[in-house]
């Protein structure tokens, strides 16, 4: 029999998905955590997009958008299978010859497993949009370290009927390459200016040490030394439950854990430090439509303003 993608299923009941669907912000698919967008949630992507530009970057900023897939042998290197293995997706190819594809058609035929087939290939699906930026970064950076700004659409094997939690969902990040203090006073400034640009947004945010789903039985060695460190900071807001919050940002700071594993070293030679601000596109979104609700015409002038959203 095939692998079942998920337990959950998509018709079981969830009010806010509903209410989305409903109203042509998100179009459900067969999988769960899988959706089409509507315009008018395309429109606020867009305008978060762009208030995301104006509020991160300045004169020396790079951009880089990347494709869903990186590189799998990066992806091995940067450790993400020992934290994360069950998120993480694969990209598989028919590499066979016309006798396999004679047994894919007959196993379809017949519903069942046809992955004997498949081969693992060089790609995997981005799990975040920053980690394709440390290999390439790799070498010496110039006297002020590098701030890059980058997207990517992500992928995490998390079936859920919970809107908020999609498998398929954009990620923007700004991520910063320099010395340890320069990288630190990078990350702390971030702190009051994430929290004012969900404010602005007309959200109630709440800064939190993060709670990453680690896997299995180290995951909680894992968990806990990421509670004490305080590395990476998330900010919540309610989106689809008022009591739950969900995290529509992160603020991470790796210390030297890219540096070392790329050889990314600072113009004095010694390794990088990097951190990142990552904001979750569609969540921040839905957060929005929690607020002020699924007619984007009727929020707040001045979100629709900042959102450049029409009148
Ligand atoms: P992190 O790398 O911190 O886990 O994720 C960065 C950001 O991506 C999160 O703060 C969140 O906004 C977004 N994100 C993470 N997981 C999901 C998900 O399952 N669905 C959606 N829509 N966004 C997510
Ligand atoms: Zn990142």
């Amino acid at each position: 029999m095939i692998a079942t993608i998920s337990p959950v299923s998509v018709t079981e009941a969830h009010p806010f998905r509903q209410a989305l669907v409903d109203a042509g912000l998100l179009f459900p698919s067969d999988v769960p955590g899988v959706y089409g967008r509507g315009a008018a949630m395309e429109a606020i992507v867009a305008g978060l997009d762009a208030a995301i530009s104006g509020l991160g970057s300045d004169d020396g900023t790079s951009v880089i958008r990347f494709p869903p897939v990186m590189s799998r042998a990066m992806i091995e290197r940067g450790g993400y299978l020992r934290s994360f293995p069950h998120l993480l997706g694969t990209v598989h190819c028919f590499e066979g010859d016309d006798a396999g594809q004679e047994r894919i058609l007959q196993q379809v035929e017949r519903g069942e497993d046809w992955g004997g087939e498949q081969r693992l290939t060089d790609l995997v699906l981005a799990p975040a949009a920053c980690y394709p930026i440390y290999p390439a970064s790799a070498g010496t950076l110039p006297a002020a370290g590098r701030l890059l700004d980058v997207s990517a659409y992500c992928f995490r094997h998390e079936a859920s009927p919970d809107p908020a939690r999609m498998q398929a969902f954009r990620m923007r990040e700004f991520v910063r390459l320099a010395d340890p203090a320069t990288v630190e006073a990078w990350r702390d400034q971030w702190q009051p200016r994430a929290l004012q640009f969900l404010r602005d947004l007309g959200l109630d945010p709440r800064l939190a040490p993060a709670n990453d789903p680690f896997f299995g039985r180290g995951g909680r060695l894992l968990a806990a030394s990421q509670a004490a460190d305080g590395l990476k900071l998330e900010l919540l807001v309610p989106t689809s439950s008022d009591v739950k919050l969900t995290a529509v940002m992160s603020l991470n700071y790796h210390r030297e854990h890219f540096g070392e594993t790329f050889a990314i070293r600072t113009a004095d030679g010694a390794i990088a430090h990097s951190a990142c601000t990552a904001f979750g596109m569609e969540r921040i979104a839905l957060a929005l439509v929690r607020a002020h609700g699924v007619e984007p015409g009727d929020w707040p002038a001045e979100v629709r303003a900042r959102l450049r959203l029409a009148a």
